[in-house]
């Protein structure tokens, strides 16, 4: 009798890899298990249901690292160490002869049942470095994550068996695009081509002005003009979207201005995917931007800037993914009329002031376009030939950036501006002239620059690509209060 370790994983967004140890050894029968010991006796009770005799032996469990404890799932991953520490498989048994991890709930009758959504699971093993699992059979359409080898197993017994009894192959899943809302707006020119750069090249984007003007429904247009998730993206997309099923696509989140913190970011125990992560690779659309709280506008600095957000709980942090495509609304004053034709704006100037101030200071930095949406409806405008340029320009930056997981100009990290942006000579003068508030606003300009000189099917980026991106850099309505220090 001996020592054994088998490899699992525990639950949620946050999934991680875990290992189950088991040591036994012959003597008084004693079955412990660091702080759950029922666990222990119950899964006992189902070997010996299952069939199999169990030597007289002083067993020890726990589950690494330290301070996790046994889930649910972990069942067969603790039955399977015990059977390993008790010398009862086979050589050519599938645990022996591949190390795999392993993941599902038992019943007492040695059923193995199904263990929760297996996709962050896997997708928490494959990234591991795992190569081959064990998951329950009656989830095989849960095994969406191609790098990984499975074997399915409907009992307790099929532990014993070698691999070639129980592989099977990943599930397919179908990548969709979402519907655009596109076809039924009229938006002006200078509004349409703004929503066209955000969603070419994954810019975020701020849409500034009176009530009635379309600014939510631009929003969501952005949704229908990305393009559909690669595989990876897909994948991860899944692993965080168990409702999607084996359809996915780019997820669409819109969350309530009176959200809280942690629905919007996340958080508990155990951990909960906030709106952040639930926009991942899709589009978090902000409605009335300035009446979200201070503390939640502050708290989107982060993902937006980083694509991940951080989660502490106790002496415990969890790090989840944030990549989403922020675009925000807001009315230009609290009672929306500021500069409307239409209707006369009851504001003062210090209501309008203080009314701005939420939203500017570091999330306006990080907003890349700021486009003011007037009050005049614009003219009819063709969403199949803003699709059809979007989808082009999207092709550019594929073909630039070759393989690899960067797909837009708008996430291309501060270091690879220089080789991925090649200026004109007109761009570069341009550039000697700019005076940009930040570096932060400077690589963002340069980012955007690239975008439209994509839609314009340009490969160098020249004076009127910068020139245009720096119209979008600042809404009007901030120029005239300048930038407010909130
Ligand atoms: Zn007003």
């Amino acid at each position: 009798m001996k020592y054994a370790s088998t490899l699992t994983l525990t639950s949620g967004p946050a999934s991680a890899v875990a290992s189950v140890e088991a040591s036994a050894r012959r003597g008084i029968p004693h079955w412990s298990m660091a702080g759950l010991t029922g666990t222990l006796e119950r899964i006992r009770a189902c070997l010996v249901q299952s069939g199999f005799s169990i030597p007289f032996a002083t067993v020890l469990a726990h589950v690494t690292p330290a301070g996790k404890k046994a889930e649910p799932q972990m069942d067969l991953a603790i039955a399977a160490s015990l059977l390993s520490a008790l010398e009862l498989l086979p050589q050519n048994s599938i645990l022996l002869a591949h190390s795999p991890a392993v993941i599902g709930c038992l019943s007492l009758s040695g059923n193995i049942l199904p263990a929760g959504d297996l996709a962050p699971m896997l997708l928490s093993a494959a990234r591991a470095g795992v190569r081959t699992v064990v998951v329950p059979e009656s989830q095989k359409n849960q095994a969406v994550i191609p790098d990984l080898k499975y074997a399915f197993a409907r009992s307790i017994q099929d532990l014993m068996k070698p691999l070639v009894e129980l592989e099977g192959r990943a599930a397919r899943f179908e990548i969709k695009t979402q519907d655009s809302e596109m076809d039924y707006l009229r938006l002006p020119e200078s509004v349409e081509r703004a929503v066209a750069i955000a969603s070419a090249g994954w810019h975020s984007i701020l849409l500034m002005g009176p009530p009635g003007t379309g600014k939510s429904s631009c929003a969501r247009a952005i949704a229908g003009l990305l393009p559909p998730p690669d595989e990876t993206e897909a994948i991860e997309i899944r692993s965080i979207h168990p409702e999607m099923g084996n359809t996915i696509s780019r997820p669409v989140r819109i969350p309530h201005h009176s959200s809280t913190l942690t629905a919007l970011l996340g958080g508990g125990n155990p951990v909960r995917a906030g709106e952040v992560t639930r926009a991942h690779n899709g589009l978090l659309i902000l409605d009335e931007l300035a009446e979200f709280s201070r503390p939640v506008l502050q708290s989107l600095r982060e993902p937006v800037q980083e694509q991940i957000v951080r989660i502490s709980r106790g002496n415990d942090s969890a790090i989840l993914p944030a990549r989403f495509l922020l675009a925000a609304t807001s009315n230009p004053c609290p009672c929306g009329h500021r500069d409307d034709p239409r209707t006369r704006c009851t504001c003062g100037d210090h209501q309008i002031r203080s009314y701005i101030q939420k939203i500017t200071g570091p999330l306006l930095d990080r907003l890349d376009l700021q486009v003011d949406v007037p009050a005049a409806g614009g003219a009819e405008i063709s969403s199949h030939v803003t699709k059809i340029r979007v989808a082009r320009a999207i092709s550019r930056q594929k073909h630039r950036f070759g393989k690899g997981s960067l797909r837009f100009n708008g996430l291309l990290p501060p270091d690879r501006l220089k080789d991925m942006i090649s200026l004109s000579q007109s761009g570069r003068k341009y550039l000697e002239g700019v005076c940009a508030p930040s570096f932060r606003r400077l690589h963002s300009l340069l980012r955007v620059s690239r975008t439209i000189a994509d839609l314009d099917d340009c490969e160098e980026v020249h004076d009127s690509h910068l020139l245009e991106a720096f119209h979008y850099s600042c809404s009007d309505y901030f120029r005239i209060n300048g930038p407010g220090n909130a």
